[in-house]
């Protein structure tokens, strides 16, 4: 028997977001790639992942993503992401801006904060980059609900327990790299599946 259903959402579609650092990858296609090893680490501590992505050119929408996870009955919803600087990054800082985010959902903050915590301190320590901490954001004048579709449609759906990690930034040429070699991206998913083991340890 399972312990669980997890859905793991490969963030953006193949060409989502290219890396400006490396030309011809993108944050979509390295996402997926993510997605693949950490859904094989799952599978092998028990749990049972379904993908937003089963093709890596699916591209289905933010609702239908984070639906699924409630209309499932998930026990978590994971967003894999690579994250880059806002728009009101001078320049010259552009490249430099690096390290890993965790956004969880704030329709359960007393469950959903330590498992971010955690992820967020494995995930820097695996990449060797910057912790930037776990944080969420609310929609604009609604309290409590949150900003970003996929965190929303999945506890809406019924799902609280839902996470956007934004592994490093694919604008950053030392996260990029980490990023864009797979036994690194192999690691990083052995890593993500300890937290989630320990997170719903029995
Ligand atoms: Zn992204």
């Amino acid at each position: 028997m399972s312990r669980g259903l997890i859905i793991l959402d490969a963030g953006h579609g193949q060409f989502g977001n290219p890396y400006p650092v490396i030309e011809g990858v993108y944050e979509g296609t390295r996402n997926f790639v993510l997605a693949g090893f950490l859904k094989s680490a799952l599978e092998s501590k028990s749990f049972a992942v379904m993908l937003t992505r089963n093709a890596i050119e699916d591209d289905p929408s933010l609702e239908e993503r984070g639906r699924l996870a409630g209309d499932n009955n998930a026990i978590l919803f994971l967003s894999l992401h690579s994250n880059a600087p806002g728009s009101a990054t001078p320049p010259d800082r552009y490249n430099k801006v690096r390290g890993v985010s965790v956004y969880y959902s704030m329709s359960d903050e007393e469950k959903n904060l330590p498992i971010a915590l955690a992820f967020g301190d494995a995930i820097a320590a695996c990449m060797d980059t910057e912790n930037r901490g776990a944080m969420t954001r609310a929609y604009p004048d609604q309290p409590g609900v949150d900003y970003y579709g996929v965190l929303r449609h999945s506890a809406a759906s019924g799902c609280k327990c839902a996470f956007i990690i934004e592994h490093g930034f694919h604008t950053n040429p030392e996260d990029a790299a980490f990023l864009n070699n797979d036994a690194c991206m192999a690691k990083l998913a052995d890593i993500e599946a300890e937290v989630i083991d320990k997170a719903f340890a029995i």
